[in-house]
């Protein structure tokens, strides 16, 4: 079973996504994590892209394409995993077609995308009461003017990948505003309706 988690910046893709990975023995994989990791690192990849993160903009396709496309090879060959759960990608059209191909090599396809929506304005609060509470915690990029470029670029980019998927059958909304638990339970509703779901990936 492979997923993708859609959703503006701050809507809980991340929390939400560690948890049905653990449910239904997925591996979640994050660009976003990937990325700060390799700024962290202070590799040749998280060199060119910390600037970008930091002003929050997308850093470039082919780059997230090539982390995404290891990772998955990666995943695959692990047999006590049922399937992947992407957050943070595709980002935009061009990363969604990239997608499509690293999955056709792999005899895979996407089973579902879950998006989980919040209103521009319940994101921004979020972000000021997460920074209040955990001022030890602020990651770089995690600034209300950053926050509304992030905003910004997803109404731009990633927003339009809704309509991709919901032409392609393949999109379940979820409300995201509601509380963590609510939402836990309207993912699970959306993925009890995976004809396979919690049976073998398909072999090959
Ligand atoms: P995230 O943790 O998913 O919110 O990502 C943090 C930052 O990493 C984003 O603001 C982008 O700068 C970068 N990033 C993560 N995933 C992608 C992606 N698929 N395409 C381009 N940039 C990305």
């Amino acid at each position: 079973m492979n997923l993708i988690f859609l959703g503006p910046p701050g809507a809980g893709k991340g929390t939400q996504a560690r948890h049905v990975a653990e449910r239904h023995r997925l591996v979640a994989l994050s660009t976003g994590d990937m990325l700060r990791a390799a700024v962290a690192e202070g590799s040749e990849i998280g060199k060119q892209v910390r600037s970008i993160m930091e002003s929050g903009g997308l850093v470039p396709d082919e780059i997230v394409a090539s982390l995404i496309s290891e990772e998955l090879k990666r995943a695959r060959g692990d047999s006590a995993v049922e399937g992947v759960l992407l957050d943070g990608f595709p980002r935009n059209l061009k990363q969604a077609k990239m997608l499509e191909e690293i999955l056709a090599e792999q005899d895979e396809s996407i089973d579902m995308v879950l998006e989980l929506g919040l209103e521009d304005d319940a994101l921004l609060r979020r972000i000021e009461s997460r920074i209040a509470e955990n001022p030890s915690e602020r990651r770089e990029d995690d600034t209300p003017e950053v926050l509304r470029r992030r905003i910004k670029v997803y109404h731009d980019e990633t927003r339009p990948l809704s309509d991709y998927y919901r032409e392609r059958g393949l999109l379940r909304q979820i409300d995201g505003s509601a509380p963590i638990e609510e939402v836990a339970r309207s993912i699970e509703a959306a993925l009890a309706n995976i004809g396979d779901i919690g049976g073998k990936r398909k072999a090959g």
